[in-house]
């Protein structure tokens, strides 16, 4: 791995931003730039034809000073330990700035799932978690799902946790199925709060969502919640997209009617639209609001200054380069961070894990109320630091985002006597 593709390499860059934003010294750079935990795990698998194949896996845990450690495990065949490191210190801001009582933690495992049986999955899973078992636990480290890992990867978690520990730890993981102590809510967690970050940056930039012209890249989870919430707020979604391409409509398309579509045909291009588009050309689109919804590094220096949207808003993670986030700052686009923009997901988790801890008490309909609210004082909290103690020529909303995230980090740090 060259060094420019070194996440950690970036995720130190923002933090050194920050430090430098807040007038901290360097002290409290090292403090933060290492992880407090890395374990690294060997994975033997014996597979379903007798073989056996041996897997590395890694639980990183950034910072603690907020609470127990939280942030999802990826399965993918090009993970690195380095990478592991950098999203458990995106988890500290992410957690931090969302005002949750966690810290930042991740997990990974280099293994192509695809190329896994779904027991041979099963027992890869079931040994990760065992072999991780004396770092994570209801107060210590909570994981969740991410790339490639989703709710029965997480009930193998928490089950094999229950029996190694010998009780029942609905608490360890979040993301589960509603059978085993998981929230509807969850599923639509991510895309709504995306919705409710593009309709707080609307009312902000134009009075109201209402009317309002949206693109979205991506069909998937965040990016077909995002579209269906905001159609429902009023907005006209004239775009969306998934890895085949995309379609246009002038007067808007009905979500719930494209995502039937592509259920049935497995594409968005069936859906019978006034015509198809690439995914280059939809971030192109004179539109209000775009929404990455897909993958990271999608809007670069090459395209940046051809982007005509007033908002972008980040559902993905990381789809605007640091590089093309400065042409957009210049041009007078706001670029709503996706720390804050896609924290629906973790939000939700602290609420499925409070629901646990109370023996599972709290109703769908008050679950999402709390996210909105969330959502909305999130928003808010980090536009009004922008707007009052930021130079907003020279600082975008991210870095607003994340002096609020690391200031509280500290803030936990000194009070609790570790700096
Ligand atoms: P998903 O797999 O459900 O959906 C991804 C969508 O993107 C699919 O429609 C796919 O066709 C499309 N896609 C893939 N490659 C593409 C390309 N090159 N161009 C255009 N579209 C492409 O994934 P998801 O859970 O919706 O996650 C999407 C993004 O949101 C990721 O960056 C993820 O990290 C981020 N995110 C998701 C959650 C969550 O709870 N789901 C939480 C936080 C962040």
């Amino acid at each position: 791995m060259s060094v420019e593709h070194d996440p950690l390499v970036e995720a130190r860059k923002q933090l050194k931003q920050s430090i430098e934003i807040l007038g901290l010294g360097d002290e409290i750079y090292q403090v933060l730039a290492v992880p407090d935990r890395v374990l690294q795990v060997k994975i033997p698998l014996k597979m379903d034809d007798g073989s056996v194949k041996v897997f590395i896996g890694w639980r990183s845990q950034h910072n603690g000073a907020l609470g127990p450690y939280k942030g999802g495990v990826r399965y993918h065949p090009d993970v690195t330990m380095n990478e592991v490191i950098a999203l458990s210190m995106w988890m500290t801001w992410k957690n931090s700035l969302a005002g949750l009582p966690y810290g930042g933690g991740k997990g990974g495992i280099r293994v192509d799932p695809h190329r896994l049986s779904k027991s041979e999955l099963e027992r890869l899973s079931r040994a990760y978690f065992e072999a991780i078992s004396d770092i994570v636990g209801v107060d210590q480290d909570i994981p969740a799902p991410d790339v490639y890992t989703d709710p029965q990867v997480m009930t193998w978690y928490f089950d094999q946790f229950s029996r190694v520990k010998r009780g029942q730890y609905f608490g360890v993981v979040t993301g589960k199925p509603l059978e085993v102590g998981g929230l509807y809510t969850r599923i639509i967690a991510t895309g709504y709060g995306t919705a409710i970050a593009a309709r707080e940056v609307a009312k902000k930039l134009f009075g109201s969502v209402e009317g309002r012209t949206v693109a979205v890249q991506g069909y998937g989870n965040a990016g077909y919640y995002a579209a269906k919430f905001l159609h429902e707020m009023g907005a006209i979604i004239v775009a969306v997209s998934d890895s085949r391409g995309g379609i246009y409509n002038s007067k808007g398309l009905n979500p719930d009617e494209v995502k039937a579509i592509k259920n049935k045909t497995g594409t968005v291009l069936n859906y019978p639209a006034e015509k198809k588009i690439t995914n280059e050309e939809l971030l192109e689109l004179d539109v209000d609001i775009l929404v990455p919804a897909a993958i990271e590094n999608v809007i670069t220096e090459e395209n940046a200054d051809r982007i005509k949207a007033k908002a972008v808003v980040e559902a993905a993670n990381g789809p605007t380069t640091p590089e093309a986030e400065e042409i957009l700052t210049k041009a007078g686009i706001v670029v709503v961070p996706d720390i804050l923009a896609n924290a629906g997901g973790v939000i939700m988790s602290h609420i499925e894990w409070v629901n646990n801890r109370m023996g599972g008490w709290i109703t769908e309909e008050e679950a999402q109320r709390r996210l909105e609210y969330k959502m909305v004082t999130n928003f808010n909290k980090v536009w009004d630091y922008w707007e009052s103690k930021l130079d907003k020529e020279k600082y975008n909303m991210r870095a607003a985002a994340y002096a609020i995230a690391v200031d509280r980090v500290v803030a936990a740090m000194r009070l609790r006597g570790w700096i």
